[in-house]
């Protein structure tokens, strides 16, 4: 746990969220600004700053996480129509909150290129 994240805090459940899914590795919870009528987090527990911190070590974990977004997919009705897993990574790719993390997003048409 890194004392300053918001998301380690969410994961310790200091600060609240609205949980989807969770278990030993990662946590699920809806976006607090949602950009489509589906759009969740998921984080693995375990402070990781970037997409750029991972190791061959977290190959289990990445895998796991994309099982687990495509089994939400399904179960929130939205995995048929189509989805998009989005990973921002560093300040020109979008990254604000310092703790790795997926958006999960569908419901709606999402435009390509992203912005
Ligand atoms: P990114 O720009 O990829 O770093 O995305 C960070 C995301 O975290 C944004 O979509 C924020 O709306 C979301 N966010 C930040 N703080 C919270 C929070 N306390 N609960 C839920 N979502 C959050
Ligand atoms: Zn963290």
């Amino acid at each position: 746990m890194t004392s300053d994240c918001i998301f380690c805090k969410i994961a310790a459940g200091e600060i609240p969220a609205t949980i989807r899914y969770e278990d030993q590795e990662i946590i699920v919870f809806d976006d607090r600004q949602p950009q489509a009528p589906h759009h969740l987090l998921i984080i693995p527990r375990k402070h990781i700053r970037t997409t750029l911190d991972l190791t061959t070590a977290d190959n289990d974990l990445i895998g796991h996480i994309y099982q687990i977004a495509g089994k939400l997919a399904n179960d929130l009705g939205f995995a048929d129509d189509g989805f998009r897993l989005v990973n921002n990574c560093n300040e020109a790719g979008g990254q604000v909150v310092w703790h790795l993390h997926f958006h999960l997003l569908g419901g709606r048409d999402l435009g390509w290129p992203p912005g």
